[in-house]
């Protein structure tokens, strides 16, 4: 897959937060990932997108290109060693570099332990935390290469407070919180800035069901959170003003769990 690219006009303009960087976005075929590769290209970042589904990488990356942004679509899966390491390999013979890495491909299911297939439960497990390691283990060292980096997280309000039908997502989740932690007592003083983002329920193609309306309307602000509720936390937290924040979990949760 090629870079898909247009000419950027932007003659006189403040340049973007993001102009010069580059950005791995993991599971950016759609929803949160998208919009936050959309955001990021919009500050004037690069973009590597990733998805296991090639057809929806190659759709973000068009998207970003006819509104001026370079993005190379990235197919793979996450959790799979020679699939992150061709990603990676990609992203550096595209770019040279990697700035910025967004972990965020995830899957959801909802199944009571008690039923749970040991498959099931692995999965979850695999594309959140082995994923998380996998694409950390392989960007990182060219971040420590260069000198600096920033890893984001996405976690989960779930990984706080938990959810029945949810155990593997939420114990998949806190382990996404303590690996954010512990990576960031490991590479801090390096300056590489890791920090997670903790959502709350958020509208997208994954979650408009019955349980998730449910869900938000216990919510303390009484509304679903939208893509816009959370593009701000991640514009943030790989932009420089964050420089400060280590090993943290940022939550834009409509009030669901408060620290
Ligand atoms: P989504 O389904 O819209 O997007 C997830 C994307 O990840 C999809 O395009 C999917 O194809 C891709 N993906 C799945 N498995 C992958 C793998 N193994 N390798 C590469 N790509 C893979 O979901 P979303 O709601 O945008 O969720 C994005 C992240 O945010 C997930 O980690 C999710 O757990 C987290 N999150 C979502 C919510 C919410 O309410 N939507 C709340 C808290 C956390």
């Amino acid at each position: 897959m090629g870079i898909w690219t247009t000419s950027r006009h932007r003659g006189g303009q403040q340049l973007g937060r993001l102009e010069g960087k580059v950005a791995l976005v993991t599971g950016a075929g759609s929803g949160i990932g998208r919009a936050i590769a959309e955001a990021f290209a919009g500050e004037g970042a690069r973009l590597a997108v990733n998805d296991i589904r090639g057809s929806r990488a190659r759709a973000t990356a068009e998207r970003l290109a006819r509104r001026g942004g370079h993005a190379l679509p990235v197919q793979g899966d996450v959790s799979v060693e020679s699939a992150v390491k061709d990603m990676v390999r990609k992203t550096l013979r595209a770019f040279s570099r990697i700035d910025i890495l967004v972990n965020n491909a995830g899957v959801v299911t909802f199944v009571l332990v008690e039923r749970m297939p040991p498959r099931i439960w692995d999965r979850m497990i695999a594309v959140h935390l082995r994923g998380t390691f996998l694409c950390t283990r392989y960007v990182l060292p060219h971040m420590l290469k260069a000198g600096s980096g920033k890893i984001i997280n996405i976690a989960s309000q779930r990984g706080q407070k938990g959810g029945p039908w949810l155990t593997h997502y939420a114990a998949a989740k806190a382990g996404v919180i303590g690996f954010t932690r512990s990576l960031a007592l490991e590479v801090s003083r390096r300056n590489i800035n890791v920090n997670a983002i903790a959502p709350g329920p958020i509208l997208t193609g994954a979650t408009i069901s019955a349980r998730f309306r449910r869900t938000v309307r216990g919510l303390p602000i009484g509304r679903p959170g939208r893509l816009d509720d959370i593009v701000p936390t991640a514009l943030f937290l790989a932009s420089d003003d964050s420089s400060f924040y280590v090993g943290q979990t940022l939550c834009p949760n409509g009030g669901d769990v408060m620290l």
